[in-house]
């Protein structure tokens, strides 16, 4: 699919009057109309829900815009759960998915009414001993170990994941719960990241729903909703196929009234926790050419770097990138596009083909709306950059300013004799 940028060159140019380059910028229109296909796919199933995953893009204007479509937000920190309680999503809009979890956040979840989605076992009893008694509603995270493999290839190692409770962890757990005075119960599983196939969802679905009717023959507990958690992907490449949400809705469906229905199970809520496909293409760093550098290779140095978006640089993730206003010139030049962390693999691209750059030109660095800002940090003593949301209308608004180096030396603050120096 042709990869196309949500902002023009002129754009561009006017929000970096305002905003210095590097920035990210978020299109709230690509935002809406998804969220309103998700729900429409399905829409068939009365509980249906999408939890977005916070960690994702921790941005309170970006979750309170998704809340307005219905979505709750999934957390796994207490800065998420906080963040999530500031823009007013608390109670059964909560899903808290983590792991390896600190008391105080199932203390804070339960206070804000959360769902807490159990990692293990041994859970039970921390919950137990933090809160005094079992919430009311409480789901349990699956891991059916060895490889998964979905349809047409797409497999991972679950195995080899840190999540989730095995099949017999899973049954003893909803036995426990059940004695305990648990009324509602839900199951989650997430076993692939990043599925480029339509055939994902269902496949999960599938072994989910068998799973759900096996605990109801077993244990006599009929499961309340069903969360097929993340993993649905996004086309960062011009040549990957894209995902049809409808299309994974309609296969969600069919396997519903082939496994559930039967079984007496058709009350059964389903409920998503989508992050990259909810933000990753509707996020773009946008980024200066600030040196063009002639070694051993062609290099264009620009304003921005790892720090700002990390994928690249961690997994050797790809990320398209359009030169603003030469999205027509041929690419018939090769660079690495680097960033400024003294570190080799701050590059945003190795040996990539593209127009000509000059200094100064804008490149939009594409589907960074998801794991990008996010996983910023402050290595070398980069500074996070500002978010910024381009309304619909055209208009932007800055929905996180940039760092500054007070911020950065903010933690410093207890040391009177840097507080002249560093904090001035
Ligand atoms: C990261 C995460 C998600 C979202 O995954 P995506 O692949 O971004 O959709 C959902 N649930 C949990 C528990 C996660 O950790």
């Amino acid at each position: 699919m042709e990869k196309k940028p949500f902002v023009t060159l002129d754009k561009a140019r006017e929000i970096a009057e305002k905003i210095p380059t590097p920035f990210h910028v978020y299109d709230e229109k690509g935002i809406v109309e998804n969220v309103k296909a998700v729900y429409e796919a399905f829409s068939w199933n009365k509980g249906y829900r999408e939890f977005f995953a916070v960690k994702a893009t921790p941005n309170p204007f970006l979750m309170k815009l998704l809340a307005k479509f219905g979505c709750g937000m999934d957390c796994s920190s207490m800065a998420e759960l906080v963040l999530s309680e500031a823009c007013d999503i608390t109670g059964e809009g909560i899903m808290f998915s983590s792991n390896d979890t600190p008391d105080e956040e199932f203390e804070y979840c339960a206070k804000l009414g959360g769902i807490i989605n159990l990692d293990d076992i041994t859970h039970i009893d921390d919950v137990l001993r933090i809160l005094g008694s079992m919430p009311k509603t409480m789901s349990c995270r699956f891991n059916p170990g060895g490889i998964y493999e979905a349809a047409n290839g797409i497999m991972d190692n679950p195995g080899d994941a840190k999540y989730g409770m095995t099949k017999e962890q899973l049954f003893e757990a909803y036995k426990r719960l059940k004695e305990l005075g648990v009324e509602r119960f839900g199951l989650h599983a997430f076993l692939i990241s990043n599925t480029t196939s339509n055939d994902y969802y269902p496949a999960l679905a599938k072994t989910l729903f068998e799973l759900a009717v096996e605990i109801k023959d077993k244990l006599g507990i009929e499961l309340s909703f069903i969360n097929l958690s993340g993993g649905v992907g996004i086309p960062y490449k011009p040549d990957d196929t894209p995902n049809d949400i409808r299309i994974i809705g309609e296969g969600v469906h069919r396997v519903f009234d082939e496994v559930l229905v039967p079984a007496g199970l058709s009350d059964v809520a389903i409920y998503t926790e989508m992050g990259r496909f909810m933000m990753g293409p509707y996020g773009a760093l946008i980024t200066k050419a600030i040196h063009e550098k002639h070694t051993y290779k062609e290099y264009i140095g620009v304003d921005a770097c790892a720090a700002n978006l990390m994928r690249p640089a961690m997994y050797g993730a790809y990320h398209h990138i359009t030169v603003l206003g030469k999205e027509n010139a041929p690419c018939d030049h090769t660079y690495d596009v680097t960033g400024s962390l003294c570190e080799n693999n701050d590059k945003f691209a190795v040996d990539r083909k593209l127009p000509k750059i000059e200094k100064n030109d804008i490149l939009f660095i594409h589907d960074a709306g998801a794991h990008g800002f996010a996983m910023g940090y402050n290595y070398n003593g980069r500074l996070r950059s500002a978010e910024v949301l381009l309304h619909e209308d055209g208009s932007f608004e800055v929905i996180r300013r940039a760092e500054t180096l007070k911020d950065y030396f903010s933690t410093f603050d207890c040391f009177d004799e840097f507080k002249g120096k560093l904090l001035k």
